[in-house]
């Protein structure tokens, strides 16, 4: 995801919410007060509570899944997820049917550049429904806000610290991630801003720098910050990221991180660092392209390499022929799942 990407990313959800404020107006409160008992009500979606998140061709960022292959479609949300976490991920599954059934919405899914891009899209719909912007603007002061001013919007509100992960990502003022890790140092979730990739849902960052830290004093009181300089992301291909500022703090059990490459906000000066490559450059085969290719790049989903054109291995799975035009198109091409893209028919 490039800056001008989540500048797109930042338009399709306000079309997001402004399409629902204009066919339900007062929706968006009654979404924020309990999302779960709202979209029950609703007949053109099918609230499904399942035991463990089906593998989804879309590899969703958050534990639930959008299933249209079925009518209605179905919102699935993990039971065992806290409440808070339910609602976050109903609302970013509701994301994707906004999205999928919308003309217009749809139609920038497959203009955009990059696979993350609807994805993206869910999340950040679902933290904006859940998470106000004068909340975030009281706790974050319009700057890169720092792993304590993050808890402080989690304690005022009521949504999941997915959410205000989300919310903390869209204010990093450089490149960058926010984390949420569990108690072990696996990835719960990870939004990201620029050129830096998020580390995979999922994936064990216990031995870089700053959760090492973190689990080596897990009594600290929730607030006090973990501070180290030079941290890294692993990716599941073997590689890291860059050096980056990092900071975490506890937050209930889990561990609430900001990384940053520079213009770290809880440091005087944290310039830019001259990356030197630590590897060999390495040569993959982009299977939509059928080109080799240098790898620059990890996916943050797939944890696979993405070529110049931004496929990945998520991109084979989502990527359909349309039997007609033989063109390739994103499943929002396929109307009702069908096999005949929406030129075509
Ligand atoms: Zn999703
Ligand atoms: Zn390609
Ligand atoms: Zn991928
Ligand atoms: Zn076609």
């Amino acid at each position: 995801m490039t800056s001008r990407a989540s500048e797109a990313v930042q338009m399709q959800v306000t079309a997001m919410l402004d399409l629902l404020e204009r066919d339900r107006p007062g929706m968006l409160d009654r979404l924020r007060t309990d999302a779960l008992a709202e979209l029950q009500t609703w007949p053109e979606v099918r609230v499904h509570l399942v035991t463990e998140a089906l593998p989804t061709a879309e590899g969703c960022s958050v534990a639930g899944s959008y299933g249209d292959e079925e009518q209605p479609p179905a919102l699935c949300v993990v039971r065992s997820a806290s409440t808070r976490r339910r609602q976050f991920t109903v609302l970013h599954e509701l994301g994707h049917h906004l999205q999928r059934t919308d003309l217009d919405l749809g139609t920038a899914v497959v203009l955009a550049d990059g696979d993350r891009f609807e994805d993206d899209a869910c999340d950040l719909f679902a933290a904006r429904v859940l998470l106000p912007d004068s909340l975030v603007a009281s706790c974050f002061d319009d700057r890169t806000p720092i792993p304590g001013d993050i808890v402080a919007l989690y304690r005022k509100s009521s949504a999941s610290r997915a959410a205000c992960m989300v919310r903390a990502a869209e204010h990093l003022s450089s490149f960058g991630a926010v984390v949420l890790y569990d108690a072990a140092g696996v990835v719960s979730f990870a939004a990201a801003r620029g050129s830096v990739y998020p580390p995979a849902r999922g994936s064990d960052q216990s031995q870089t720098a700053l959760v090492a830290a973190a689990l080596r004093d897990p009594s600290r009181a929730d607030g006090m910050p973990f501070t180290v300089d030079d941290t890294r992301i692993r990716y599941r291909s073997g590689h890291a990221s860059g050096p980056l500022y990092g900071q975490a703090t506890w937050c209930d059990g889990y561990l609430v991180a900001v990384l940053v490459e520079h213009h770290a906000p809880w440091r005087t000066f944290s310039p830019p660092r001259d990356i030197i490559p630590s590897r060999q450059p390495q040569w993959a085969e982009c299977q939509v392209c059928v080109n080799s290719y240098e790898v620059t790049d990890i996916c943050g989903t797939c944890g696979e390499p993405r070529c110049p054109s931004g496929h990945c291995e998520c991109s084979l799975r989502r990527e359909r022929h349309c039997e007609r035009c033989k063109l390739t198109y994103g499943p929002a091409m396929f109307p009702g799942n069908g096999a005949i893209c929406r030129d075509c028919l």
